[in-house]
């Protein structure tokens, strides 16, 4: 779904949380290395980015906001020679945004830099801020990837050993997280116990080394052979000694986020054995079967309408139209928008080719409703642009409780669904008629290799419980 171009204007649909990467290849331009997987990844996060490399003796980092090509040139790049590097995009949740907020997070153990990247969302960090003020330790930001990183210092600095370290933090902060963590000589890769963030591994090939990404297109992008995910509740640690695994903390229940298929994954990527492509080709496919329409063309809100769009088609026996351009190069940081600009909204995204919809009734895949505003002015655009109906389906069951996990959502009293009936949806966006896929129909799609999910947006089955004070601003009460 088309999202605000502008910062400020809070965003129409659920936003990536960030991108991870790593690499430990010593002999290798790991700072290079690492800036390809970000770009790969650059969906997932595009505030800030940074690169963090271990040369044997410390740490160097490089951080700051914009996309991935703003933040490192050549220049910038020669300045980062090491061994090991680990790498970070970034959308902003806990802790809010700006450059304090911009990851990699670099901290030290006594006198040795650290240097951690975290995609996800720790959901009460108010104990550990006081457990750690306890321990005599300091923070000097708000974000929970520095109670991570602290938290992981305090046993490092006790038991000489950072897997010690970061043991602790699994077993003390709850929540999603896949973290990259680099030292002068080692890289680190880790998974919240429920898996709720990706995490792949994958090998450079001749033995050239390892790399971990959020996604396995990051591992593509950098030439990696994808290996395996990282498992929920795993450590994994590369250095001189070779890739180690153990175990960090006992798995919970498996709650792969759900959303992963529907947007947030690129869909090259392969989440849990199921390349995200084919899982949204069925999603199409189901919703046809569950929610046919009459219409004469099926249309996908670009990019991540389209394949269910075609899967719409397949099922349908509805011709599929691309009567939608999306514009690739509209960032959302560095734009600051007049009122004008504003009223133009989603024409800046998203325009229309009214020689192929004109007089057409149409049947529209878009991901998700969150809102319901950008929904709105989509069916303004298409019927200014001569449909005459405009049939609107989802790939996402109602979205009626906020995520947690790392994923920007609204309260819930701002999200469209949990507040109005179908019909009253359908009216205010103004479409001929609204469906959205069933949950069962979501889950059957897809085709992964364990079937435990997180669709706390749509059931409100959270798998890691909400603490009382964040459902008292999150839920309406
Ligand atoms: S609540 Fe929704 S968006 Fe958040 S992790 Fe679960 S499925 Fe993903």
């Amino acid at each position: 779904m088309a999202t605000s171009a502008f910062p400020g204007e809070k965003p129409d649909r659920l936003e990536e949380a960030c991108a991870v990467f790593g690499v430990y290849a010593p002999g290798e331009d790991v700072a290079r290395l690492t800036c390809f997987g970000l770009q790969a990844l650059q969906h997932r996060g595009q505030e800030s980015a940074g690169i963090a490399v271990g040369d044997g003796e410390t740490v160097l980092i490089h951080k700051d906001l914009g996309l991935v090509d703003q933040v490192f040139d050549e220049d910038v790049l020669a300045h980062l020679s090491g061994n090991v590097a680990v790498g970070h995009t970034r959308y902003s949740t806990a802790g809010g945004g700006g450059w304090a907020a911009a990851q990699p997070h670099i901290s030290a153990i006594d006198d040795e830099l650290i240097a951690l990247a975290h995609n996800g969302t720790l959901v009460d960090t108010k104990p550990q801020r006081a457990w750690l003020a306890n321990e005599g330790v300091q923070l000097y930001g708000y974000t929970d990837s520095e109670v991570a990183a602290r938290t992981i210092g305090v046993d490092t600095r006790r038991t000489g050993h950072i897997r010690s370290g970061i043991k602790l933090m699994m077993q003390q902060l709850h929540g999603a997280y896949a973290i990259v963590l680099v030292t002068p000589v080692a890289l680190y890769a880790f998974r919240d116990p429920n898996g709720i963030r990706p995490l792949s591994l994958g090998q450079l090939p001749n033995d050239r080394g390892w790399a971990v990404a959020s996604e396995t297109c990051g591992l593509d992008a950098v030439g990696a052979a994808f290996v395996r995910d990282i498992e929920p509740g795993e450590i994994v640690k590369v250095s001189v000694a070779g890739l180690e695994s153990e175990r960090g903390i006992v798995s919970g229940r498996r709650a792969s986020c759900i959303f992963e298929y529907v947007y947030f994954a690129r869909p090259d990527s392969v989440l849990d054995g199921e390349v995200v492509y084919n899982a949204r080709r069925r999603l199409g496919r189901t919703l046809a079967r569950e929610a046919p329409a009459d219409a004469d063309l099926v249309l996908g809100v670009p990019d991540s309408g389209v394949p269910p769009a075609l899967g719409y088609s397949e099922a349908s026996g509805i011709p599929y139209c691309d009567g939608i351009v999306k514009n690739r190069y509209v960032g959302r940081t560095f734009i600051q928008p007049t009122q004008e600009m504003r009223q133009m909204g989603i024409r800046i995204k998203l325009n229309p080719l009214p020689s192929l919809i004109a007089g057409k009734r149409l049947v529209v895949i878009d991901d998700s409703i969150v809102r319901g505003n950008t929904s709105k002015k989509l069916v303004e655009m298409l019927r200014g642009a001569g449909a005459s109906e405009v049939h609107l389906r989802i790939v996402s069951p109602e979205v009626t409780w906020p995520c947690f996990y790392g994923i920007d959502t609204d309260t819930q009293d701002q999200l469209m669904a949990a507040n109005c009936t179908h019909d009253e949806m359908c009216e205010r966006i103004g479409c001929d008629s609204l469906a959205f896929i069933s949950l069962h129909g979501l889950h059957r799609a897809i085709h992964a290799n364990h079937d435990g999910f997180c669709d706390a947006c749509f059931s409100g089955d959270y798998p890691v419980v909400i603490p009382e004070h964040l459902q008292r601003k999150g839920f309406l009460q």
